[in-house]
């Protein structure tokens, strides 16, 4: 623990809030160097949707090591990057109607938004991107100006542009059409907002605390943007790879965006792996022009085509998800039930939390969880959202006692509160 303290840069942030030493993982649990297990609710911000080590996707990928299979493969034509994309065509994009070309990036999520964003410009020949208050698009100095948090964007040290912010669904409250806002600032010319080239949205708000955006609203954005000949990014990074019960986020909203960024759970195993998909006619790059040693991960592209291969081929996948997002719902409102005006439901699919009316409260309830083995995180520009990011893969027990241990958190830690207070 010293060594970490003393030697690795104070930048480190999930450490501070776990602070032990671990050394093994499966599925839904971790494990410390003494043995004590953890159940992981926090599962590398969600790149371990299909779970720490899961065994179909080791199995594989072990014996492509073994057969000294290509590891880096810049971007060279491989037979690991060839099926993966022969997989993903036929398992995710083709059966939802998407024809998008591919392109592998840089192995992070900051990366493929960075192409993304680069496309959308040259694409339209306009500089400016818009995006949504509370959004969360990475830190390299291009995405995060897309970045709505403080704390990321006064990390740069320049000042930071061409992005305007307008309002997420809801933000102004239920009664507010904040497209209208939008729609209204696009056609007036002098309203100061610059036609952009292009638009960068989540579905849900994963980092800015689990706000979900109706159907309605996307769907309204996605006309908003033909309208008015803009591009529509559609940020797939953390509610992507089946996170709300469908492989993409935003197929509930009969939507097709123009771009789409994926990373996260996209390798299925923690590998890092990013990946942009476009329209087939915004492919306007030169050779080269957005380039990155390590966009051939192909250790990456072997656990991504199990990854589909295993569990999209068909909707059972899918329907476990949503049958173990109603029971994770049904956890959580029950804990907002008991302490009414305190603690609201928030999210999608399996991500989703609780919002704490008082955000001093949430510190104190992680760290509570923590004690009794259950690693979960906070999210939201006071982390004052208490966000449930368990693998996919997690057995409806382990969901079930993860929420049980979160509910006997909160109780401890309002009878706590309160008592303080009388
Ligand atoms: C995590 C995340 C990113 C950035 O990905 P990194 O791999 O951390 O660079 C971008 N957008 C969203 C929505 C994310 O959740």
């Amino acid at each position: 623990m010293e060594l970490f303290k003393s030697t690795e840069s104070e930048v480190r942030v999930y450490s501070r809030a776990f602070p032990v030493i671990f050394n093994r993982a499966k599925n839904a649990h971790l494990y410390t160097e003494d043995g004590k297990q953890y159940l992981d609710f926090l599962a590398g911000a969600g790149s371990l949707n299909y779970g720490h080590n899961n065994d179909i996707l080791k199995k594989g990928l072990l014996e492509y090591i073994e057969a000294d299979g290509v590891s880096q493969g810049l971007d060279l034509f491989t037979t690991a990057k060839h099926d993966f994309i022969e997989a993903y065509k036929k398992y995710v994009l083709d059966p939802r109607g998407l024809d998008y070309k591919m392109q592998f990036t840089g192995p992070t999520g900051t990366n493929c938004v960075e192409a993304a964003m680069k496309l959308a410009r040259k694409v339209k020949g306009r500089t400016g991107i818009i995006s949504f208050t509370n959004g969360f698009h990475g830190v390299t100095t291009g995405a995060v100006a897309a970045t709505g948090n403080k704390h990321h964007r006064g990390g740069v040290g320049t000042p930071l542009g061409n992005v305007d912010f307008l309002f997420y669904d809801g933000y102004l409250g239920e009664d507010v059409d904040t497209l209208m806002i939008m729609d209204k600032v696009l056609s007036d010319s002098s309203s100061g907002v610059e036609l952009p080239a292009a638009v960068i949205v989540e579905a849900v708000q994963g980092e800015g605390g689990l706000n979900a955006a109706r159907a309605e609203w996307l769907k309204g954005l996605s006309d908003l943007c033909k309208k008015h000949d803009i591009l529509l990014i559609l940020d797939d990074i953390q509610a992507g790879n089946g996170r709300t019960g469908e492989f993409f986020s935003f197929e509930f909203a009969g939507i097709k965006p123009d771009i789409v960024t994926v990373s996260k759970s996209l390798s299925g195993y923690g590998l890092p792996m990013a990946l942009v998909l476009f329209k087939p006619e915004l492919d306007v790059w030169d050779p080269g022009e957005h380039n990155g040693t390590f966009r051939g991960n192909n250790m990456a592209f072997i656990t991504a085509r199990l990854a589909v291969e295993t569990y999209w081929k068909d909707n059972a996948f899918a329907n476990e998800v949503k049958a173990k997002s109603k029971v994770l719902g049904d956890a959580l409102q029950s804990i907002c039930d008991k302490y009414k005006g305190e603690f609201k439901v928030k999210g999608r699919g399996l991500m989703r939390g609780i919002e704490a009316t008082h955000a001093d409260l949430t510190g104190a309830i992680t760290q509570r969880a923590f004690e009794k083995g259950l690693i979960i995180e906070t999210s939201g520009p006071n982390d004052e959202v208490i966000k449930c990011l368990m693998p996919l893969t997690t057995s409806e027990d382990d969901l079930r006692l993860g929420a049980r241990l979160l509910a006997e958190s909160v109780d401890e830690i309002m009878q706590e509160g309160v008592s303080e207070a009388s």
